[in-house]
C-alpha cells in the first residue's frame, strides 16, 4: 500500500449505503486532528493503487466532497454520485467497508454561518446531491441557536434520490438529543421533476424555483416571500440552478456574501460540468 501523502488523511469506510444506482452515501472514521466548520467540502480521492487495480493510471484524482456530516460527530460522512464514466466515482462506487479513501486535511467552504449576518428564517436550495453540506448544517445545534426555523428544500429527479433527505429528517426525529434541539424548528419540502411525485411522503412535483416564483412555496410554508430582514439563504446545485436562486434571492434584496463578507445569502456549486 502507497503511503499516506503529506497533508492526507487515510480514512477507513467503516458504512455504506447505495440509494439509486446514481447515489450513495458512504461514512469513515474521524481523525481526532480534523476540525471543520459544518457545511465546508474537502478533497477526497483513493489510493493509487487503488485506481490502477479499477484498469486506470497509477494516480490519486481528487475531487471537491462537502463533509455531510456535522462538526461534532465523531465519524466523517459523504453522499455521492456516481457518474458512469466519471473518473474517481466510476471506481469510488465500488468501495467496501475496511477500504481505505484519502481526504486532504484542509477542509473550506461558503455554506456556512460565518458568512451569514444574522437572521430568523434559514432557507437551504438544494439539488441533488447539493443536499451533502446542508445534511451537516441541519444537524448541527447551532444552526437552531441562529434561526428560529430552517427549510431544507430538495429538488431531485426522481422520487426515490429524495430518500437521503427524508433519512436525516427522521434521524434527527429520532436523536435523543438533536431531536429536543430541532423540535419544530426544521422543515423538509421535497420536490421531484421527471416522475409523478410520492404526494403520499409529501413530496411536490415541480422545480423548487418554479414554487418559489410562483409564490406556492411560501404560501405553503405560510410564511412571506425572501426578505433581507429575517431570510438568509445558502445555495448548493447544477450551475443552472445556482444562477435561479441567486436570481430569486437577489430580486428579494438579499446580498450575496462570503467568508470574509458575510451577507445574506451564500452559494456553493455542487459540483463543475
Ligand atoms: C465545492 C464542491 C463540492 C462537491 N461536493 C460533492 C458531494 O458532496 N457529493 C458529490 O457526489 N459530488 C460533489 N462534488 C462533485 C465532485 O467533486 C465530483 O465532480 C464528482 O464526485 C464526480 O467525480 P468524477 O471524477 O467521477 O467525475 P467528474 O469528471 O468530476 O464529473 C463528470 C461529470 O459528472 C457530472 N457530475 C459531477 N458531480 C456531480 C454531482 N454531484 N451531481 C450531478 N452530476 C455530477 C458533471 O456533469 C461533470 O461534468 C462537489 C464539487 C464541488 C466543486
Amino acid at each position: 500500500m502507497t503511503e499516506t501523502p503529506e497533508g492526507v488523511y487515510a480514512l477507513t469506510v467503516a458504512e455504506l449505503r447505495h440509494y439509486t444506482d446514481r447515489l450513495f452515501f458512504f461514512r469513515t472514521e474521524r481523525p481526532d486532528a480534523f476540525r471543520f466548520r459544518s457545511g465546508e467540502f474537502v478533497m477526497i480521492g483513493l489510493p493509487p493503487e487503488v485506481m490502477e487495480a479499477a484498469g486506470g493510471k497509477a494516480k490519486t484524482i481528487w475531487r471537491a466532497y462537502s463533509i455531510a456530516s456535522p462538526a461534532w460527530e465523531e465519524h466523517v460522512d459523504f453522499y455521492s454520485i456516481k457518474v458512469p464514466d466519471g473518473p474517481l466515482t466510476s471506481v469510488l462506487a465500488g468501495i467496501a467497508t475496511g477500504d481505505t479513501v484519502w481526504m486532504r486535511k484542509k477542509p473550506t467552504g461558503t455554506l456556512v454561518h460565518d458568512a451569514l449576518v444574522p437572521g430568523k428564517r434559514l432557507f437551504l436550495l438544494c439539488t441533488g446531491t447539493g443536499i451533502a453540506p446542508f445534511a451537516s448544517i441541519i444537524r448541527d445545534p447551532e444552526t437552531y441557536e441562529k434561526f428560529e426555523k430552517v427549510y431544507v428544500i430538495h429538488t431531485c429527479r426522481e422520487n426515490a434520490e429524495l430518500q437521503y433527505g427524508f433519512d436525516l429528517v427522521e434521524e434527527i426525529a429520532n436523536h435523543e438529543i438533536l431531536s429536543e434541539i430541532v423540535g419544530d424548528k426544521l422543515v423538509h419540502w421535497a420536490s421531484c421533476t421527471r416522475e409523478a411525485p410520492d404526494t403520499a411522503r409529501g413530496v411536490h412535483a415541480g422545480r423548487m424555483t418554479d414554487a418559489m416564483r410562483s409564490g406556492a412555496l411560501y404560501e405553503e410554508l405560510g410564511i412571506g416571500p425572501l426578505n433581507p430582514e429575517t431570510c438568509r439563504v445558502m445555495i448548493c446545485g447544477s450551475m443552472d440552478m445556482l444562477q435561479d436562486c441567486k436570481q430569486l434571492c437577489e430580486a428579494g434584496g438579499l446580498v450575496e456574501g462570503s467568508n470574509a463578507q458575510p451577507g445574506q445569502f451564500v452559494i456553493e456549486r455542487a459540483f463543475v460540468g
